[in-house]
């Protein structure tokens, strides 16, 4: 074995999280300042200045001290009351995780769910708010990661904005990674973090809050204060003349900001333009391997993260220990309904680089030979080569 499983693989192509990018390690390891500080408070304010403008948001985001799991589970428990029906969206693992959340605050939920390698129809989400016009609150996951799939969250955001719902949106593999942001979709709570595209170390929450979202949890009593999965609590802390609730994590702010600064200063728009060559090599060179998406259409396959179904016959598990022993390439496998049945290519932040869809291809063709179902791996990287020669 080239590659021991307890030692550091050579390149981690993960759907999250990835290795940071070399400036967000480098700030992770600044002086870690007393957060009453003056010059700590000032960093907080700059930083949450700098993720507003990354979130085009009119609000000021909310940073929470936990990776995004905190920050949904604050949203709907902030957010949704027993007066509440709640439209759950699932189109996958973590949109359908959403409802069982949605339950613990109100008994009444309605769910549209399609298979996971589909997406929701925003045709659909209309015919059911027609249906239920007491549906005040709908949740939805932009990219639901476990399946590599995107749904439509623009279109369905302005269908919920016109019943006049509040739309909680889950975009945190998304995010930082493709063209997405919480008023494109009219999100009332818009839940990502640093740890996918963003490219920095899992810990931090990054939330949108809209105004009528801070009021409706201001007028529930049940919303959490004074607790760690409280959003109230940081409504203000983002002013450097306004105490901290709890101590911020001190060193990720420093990380995030990093990562801020990068995706800023590289234009959203050229980062987004990597992933998603990153991810259409990927889909080439898998296609010319004679391997499967796992999404049902090209048009829906996200680009942060590229699902390839399990060749039959073959243990997906075995196959990216194969792929890590082999090459010291790290893959993700599905998750719960997914598992076994997908296995992962993360394009997220530093990985969203079109040269490693060349690798993961290599070394996804290596170890299936290795099993004993070789593919055509010289096309699979010529037709990687290709789209990403194509664009110039
Ligand atoms: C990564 C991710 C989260 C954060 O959750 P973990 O399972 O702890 O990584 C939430 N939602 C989506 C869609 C994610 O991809």
């Amino acid at each position: 074995m080239r590659y021991a499983p307890e030692a550091d693989p050579v390149i981690t192509l993960t759907s999250g999280p990835v290795n940071a990018y070399p400036d967000v390690l480098r700030a992770l390891s600044r002086t870690v300042l007393y957060d009453f500080d003056p010059a700590f408070q000032a960093t907080y304010e700059r930083v949450v200045g700098k993720a507003q403008t990354a979130l085009r948001s009119s609000t000021k985001p909310v940073i929470l001290q936990g990776e995004p799991v905190l920050g949904l589970e604050a949203a709907v428990a902030s957010l949704i009351t027993p007066d509440d029906t709640v439209l759950n969206l699932a189109s996958g693992v973590y949109g359908k995780g959403f409802g069982y959340w949605a339950l613990r605050y109100s008994p009444n939920l309605v769910e549209i769910e399609v298979p996971y390698n589909e997406a929701i129809d925003p045709q659909a989400v209309a015919d059911k708010l027609k249906a239920h016009p007491e549906i005040s609150v709908v949740s939805v996951c932009h990219h639901d990661t476990p399946s590599g799939t995107i749904n439509p969250i623009d279109e369905i955001g302005a269908i919920v904005a016109e019943h006049g719902g509040y739309l909680i949106v889950d975009s945190v593999s998304s995010f930082g990674g493709m063209k997405t942001h919480p008023e494109d979709c009219r999100a009332d709570i818009y839940v990502t973090g640093a740890n996918k595209c963003l490219g920095a170390p899992p810990a931090l929450t990054l939330l949108h809050v809209s105004d009528r979202a801070w009021d409706k949890m201001k007028a529930n009593d049940k919303a959490p204060r004074a607790s760690m999965l409280s959003i109230l609590d940081w409504e203000n802390a983002w002013s450097k003349t306004e105490p901290f609730p709890f101590t911020p994590s001190v060193a990720e702010i420093n990380g995030l900001e990093a990562a801020l600064d990068l995706y800023l200063d590289e234009g959203p728009e050229n980062v987004w333009a990597r992933h998603a060559l990153t991810a259409k090599a990927t889909r080439a060179g898998l296609g010319a391997m004679g391997l499967e998406l796992w999404a049902a259409s090209p048009a829906i396959a996200s680009p942060t993260t590229t699902a390839l179904k399990t060749p039959d016959g073959i243990d997906e598990a075995q196959l990216r220990a194969t792929v890590r022993e082999r090459y010291g390439v790290v893959l993700s496998s599905g998750r719960a309904e997914t598992l076994g049945k997908l296995t992962r290519i993360g394009h997220m932040g530093p990985t969203a680089q079109p040269i490693y869809a060349v690798a993961a291809l290599t070394a996804l063709g290596g170890a299936l030979g290795a099993l004993g179902r070789p593919v055509a791996t010289g096309a699979g990287i010529e037709a990687a080569l290709a789209a990403i020669d194509a664009d110039g």
